[in-house]
């Protein structure tokens, strides 16, 4: 039997398809492999000049900008979606509205070596990344024309990574995407009818009732969302209520690099290295959204393909069922 399910936050419906049922070992593997070392690689140290130059980095022995000696750069991405320079004027032809191209596009590397991932690279190391992305973050929000900063990841070519040395992306916008401004509204419903922040409600639901909880650490809970749209989808959701990534706490940071690396550490166990897209969601930057929206991080492996359906309805059809993905992360201990 199928089942229908409602996401309580964004009212997306999704088909658990339990008779269409894929176990980990069913789904067909693109494995991420990553030599040891690429010589072409611009995110190598010694390629420093291969990229523009560093926005941020550190450097725990003082080199200078722009040489070896850092544990993590930020860089202007080469080939930006958006840019920064100019004007955002608004202007439209009739019906149809347009503005210009403007905002940021950065690259986060996140290691010296070549071939470490998140999942390898220890806490320390990703608690690093962490900071790097809640200090782009605090700087760029300073730039009024940006109303969104999203920050996200691609791992493994099938995720859409051009790279394979590892790093994340952070985008900021002129506008807020819908899929985020579909989290607000349903969050800011559920608000104005239960008074409560519906993720704060979720969490206390999964921690009650263990199903689909996969691991917690002091301050942060991973579990397999009610209706996922994918197969072991993962949210990694702070206890503490707050709207905005970038006012985490220190032990918040700390919490979440542990849990993040074990995640992806269980994933790579169950999944045989998958590709996935991480993502962080956080409430908008002008947006009085403290008391009813809850930050997260979403972690999606790339196990199906999106088709015609899923175009044509916005229902996601998904042959694995949250309990059982959460089951099975939850006993491959990475
Ligand atoms: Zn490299
Ligand atoms: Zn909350
Ligand atoms: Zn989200």
């Amino acid at each position: 039997m199928s089942e229908l399910r409602k996401d309580p936050v964004t009212g997306r419906w999704v088909i658990i398809s339990t008779d269409r049922r894929k176990r980990p070992t069913d789904f067909r593997r693109e494995s991420v492999h990553i030599p040891p070392e690429n010589s072409s690689c611009p995110f190598c140290p010694g390629h420093e000049h291969m990229t523009q130059h560093e926005i941020l980095a550190h450097r725990p022995h003082g080199s200078h900008a722009n040489t070896p000696g850092w544990d993590l750069r930020v860089v202007p991405n080469q080939f930006p979606v958006l840019r920064v320079e100019g004007n955002l004027d608004r202007h439209g032809e009739g019906l149809f509205d347009k503005m210009a191209g403007i905002g940021a596009h950065e690259v986060i590397i996140e290691t010296p070596r070549h071939d470490q991932t998140m999942a390898t690279m220890g806490d320390a190391a990703v608690e690093q990344v962490l900071w790097a992305f809640r200090e782009r973050v605090r700087d760029l929000k300073n730039d009024r024309r940006f109303r969104y900063i999203i920050i996200f990841k691609n791992h493994g070519g099938a995720a859409g990574a051009s790279l394979e040395h590892s790093h994340s992306q952070l985008i900021a916008l002129p506008i807020v995407p819908r899929e985020v401004k579909d989290e607000v509204d349903g969050a800011r419903t559920h608000y104005t009818f239960k008074e409560r922040c519906v993720f704060c409600d979720i969490i206390r639901q999964e921690t009650d009732d263990e199903k689909r909880m996969i691991a917690e650490t002091g301050d942060m809970v991973a579990i397999s969302p009610y209706a996922p749209r994918f197969p072991f989808e993962t949210w990694i959701l702070p206890k503490r209520h707050q709207a905005h990534y970038e006012d985490a706490s220190r032990p918040e940071y700390a919490s979440l690099a542990r849990l993040l690396g074990d995640i992806l550490r269980r994933m790579n166990k169950v999944l045989q290295n998958p590709p996935y897209n991480l993502l962080i969601h956080s409430a908008p930057l002008s947006e009085p959204a403290g008391d009813f929206y809850h930050w997260h991080v979403e972690i999606i492996p790339k196990l199906t393909k999106v088709a015609g359906f899923e175009w044509a309805t916005g229902f996601y059809l998904n042959p694995t069922s949250p309990e059982e993905a959460a089951a099975v992360l939850r006993d491959a201990r990475g």
